[in-house]
């Protein structure tokens, strides 16, 4: 028999007590995730079909995945009190993206159901491990302002806001009109999109890799600028903060208050890099809630993002706190 998905009020559920918190030390989340969740259909082929031809592919793989679930999963497996404000349907993959939730240890009382299919991925990867993909956003794209405003005791409860794009950028642009003052935001803008000034002004920090940020930067990035130069042009864009992923070289944290901060990531045996990028801003967004300073949280997530790229997938290569790796010197 098919497990159900409970529709449930966020105010039902939610602990009553939290109405009354005027200051995060006692929050129930340290991080909210709000964004996406999907299901990603793999499937290996020798190569891609031509238009109107059918090849021959591997067995389905199907995986939990979609940014927001990923954030929210890699926080919660490193200890984190997480929340996710997601939307899924009541089908097979929101079954699978709600367990995946639970399993990591993340309360999934905001994750509305229906409206659509939940969200899928349907990705084809060659021997040359070169992946092409169509998404499908389903419930992703149902996920309205409207549900962020019924979301404001799950919003007071929380420490951190963490969002990505693969939400509709309405709902994000509510989000940060909604948050409590006391509530930190951070934004990866991912798939990056036009971002209005007002979203751009709440982030702390805005989280990008370089792609977001030559995306952002657009005519204002040079090939010769170097990611320092990329993160005070930001800054002068209006985020309080921002931070710069740089893979294997780790990442570069600014707040305008002097230089910007290299921080190193742990050299590893990188097997699959997906959803590090994910693994990296839970953590650092874990972290600032806690009470790190940027760079500080910056090097704890680097660790946390080394650590997922040594093991195959997203979600299921996220590390607990004691897999991940000590800091070099
Ligand atoms: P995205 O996945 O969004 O493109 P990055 O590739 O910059 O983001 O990776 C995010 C973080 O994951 C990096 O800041 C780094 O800490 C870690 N990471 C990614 N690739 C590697 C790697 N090959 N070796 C060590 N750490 C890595």
């Amino acid at each position: 028999m098919p497990a159900t998905i409970a529709v449930t009020p966020y105010e039902q559920e939610l602990d009553p007590q939290m109405h009354d918190h005027h200051d995060h030390d006692d929050a129930t989340y340290d991080l909210l995730v709000v964004g996406s969740a999907n299901a990603d259909l793999v499937i290996g082929v020798e190569r891609r079909p031509a238009p109107g031809e059918t090849v021959l592919g591997s067995d389905l793989a199907t995986h939990p995945g979609g940014k927001g679930a990923n954030q929210s999963v890699a926080a919660a497996r490193l200890g984190a009190r997480t929340a996710l404000l997601a939307r899924v349907d009541d089908d097979a993959h929101g079954r699978l993206l709600l367990d995946s939730q639970r399993a990591a240890g993340a309360d999934t009382v905001g994750v509305l159901v229906g409206g659509a299919p939940t969200g899928v991925a349907l990705i084809t990867v060659d021997p040359s491990g070169d992946n092409s993909i169509v998404v499908s956003p389903g419930a992703n794209a149902r996920l309205t302002p409207e549900d962020i405003r019924a979301a404001g005791s799950l919003l007071a409860a929380s420490r951190v806001v963490s969002t990505q794009l693969e939400i509709p950028v309405e709902t994000v642009t509510e989000l940060v009109r909604t948050l409590p003052a006391a509530t930190r935001f951070v934004l990866n803008p991912s798939p990056p999109a036009p971002l209005p000034p007002e979203v751009l002004a709440a982030c702390d920090p805005l989280v990008v890799n370089e792609h977001e940020a030559r995306y952002i930067l657009g005519d204002d990035v040079s090939a010769a600028d170097s990611p320092a130069d990329w993160a005070r042009a930001l800054l002068a864009l209006g985020p309080r903060s921002v931070v710069i992923t740089l893979g294997a070289e780790g990442a570069l944290t600014a707040d305008g208050g002097g230089s910007p901060v290299t921080v190193p990531s742990p050299k590893v045996d990188a097997v699959d890099t997906t959803g590090a990028g994910d693994a990296f801003t839970a953590a650092l967004a874990w972290r600032i809630g806690l009470g790190d300073d940027l760079p500080t949280a910056a090097a704890y997530a680097a660790r946390v993002g080394a650590a997922s790229v040594t093991r195959q997938g997203a979600q299921e290569s996220y590390p607990t706190a004691d897999e991940v790796p000590a800091q070099e010197e």
